[in-house]
């Protein structure tokens, strides 16, 4: 899949994009990352894309028409890469064809498991960065979708576009390198618990300062592990998110 990223400070996320599994899958093709900067679509000959609030107050507001032209450019060169069947980002994904705009802000819907889930399912996703003030709100129909990562106000949409990106790439099979793990993690739908949160992790060694790893789990049995990886979880959960359970 192919992620294309909306914001003036590219540059932020050159080491979050650089190391680990993101950076993997990266250079793997399985996923693509793009970055667009509204500057380079600016009207002003000192590339300025921001301006003050109509009716006063504080702040500068991002103005409408360079991140417009910028949402509409990559939406213009997803349809040509779509057209031409180049990359292997772009390959086998039969579902949610098209270009899903994301504006990354405080008063969107909640990002949560479900969501990523749903993000992972397209091909291409433009995350779309908020700075300042915010942006101005004519340009809302750009968008088609409103995320916000929590409710607390980030100085910029680009820690929330990284937050995205990143619980969405590890969904995109192939990424993780046992797609199992996904589907043992927290609030994953269990049969027979609900939504839950991940049972406790064990490994080496088998004693740690007196405290002894749980016998079920060196016992070998794979019916007993399992079930007591199920019971765990539902111990976890009640204890740290009875919500989860309702
Ligand atoms: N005035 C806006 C408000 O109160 O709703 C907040 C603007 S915030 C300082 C600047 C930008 O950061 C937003 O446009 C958005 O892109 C991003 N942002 C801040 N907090 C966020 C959050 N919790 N989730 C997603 N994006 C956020």
């Amino acid at each position: 899949m192919r992620f294309d990223i909306v914001t003036l400070f590219p540059g932020m996320f050159e080491g979050v994009f650089g190391e680990s599994i993101v950076a993997r899958a990266l250079q793997s093709g399985l996923v693509e990352i793009g970055f667009v900067n509204p500057r380079d679509f600016s009207l002003d000959r000192h590339r300025k894309v921001d301006d003050r609030p109509f009716g006063g107050g504080p702040g500068m507001i991002l103005m409408a028409e360079p991140l417009y032209r910028a949402i509409k450019s990559v939406r213009r060169r997803a349809h040509g890469r779509r057209s031409a069947g180049r990359g292997a980002a772009w390959a086998g994904r039969p579902r949610g064809r098209g270009s899903h705009v994301v504006f990354l802000s405080p008063q969107g819907r909640r990002f949560d498991a479900r969501v990523a889930a749903e993000l992972a399912s397209r091909e291409h996703v433009v995350l779309v960065c908020g700075h300042y003030e915010g942006v101005d709100e004519r340009l809302r129909a750009a968008f088609d979708d409103e995320i916000s990562i929590g409710d607390y106000v980030l100085t910029g949409g680009e820690l929330p576009a990284m937050v995205v990106a990143d619980a969405v790439a590890r969904l995109v099979p192939g990424v993780l390198k046992k797609e199992e793990a996904v589907k043992e993690e927290s609030f994953e739908l269990r049969e027979g618990v609900g939504l839950s949160l991940d049972h406790p992790h064990y490994t080496r060694p088998r004693v740690w300062r007196g405290k002894r790893v749980p016998a079920a789990l060196l016992s070998g049995d794979h019916e007993r592990i399992i079930d007591w990886r199920r019971r765990a979880a539902t111990v976890a959960t009640r204890r740290k998110r009875p919500d989860l359970i309702g």
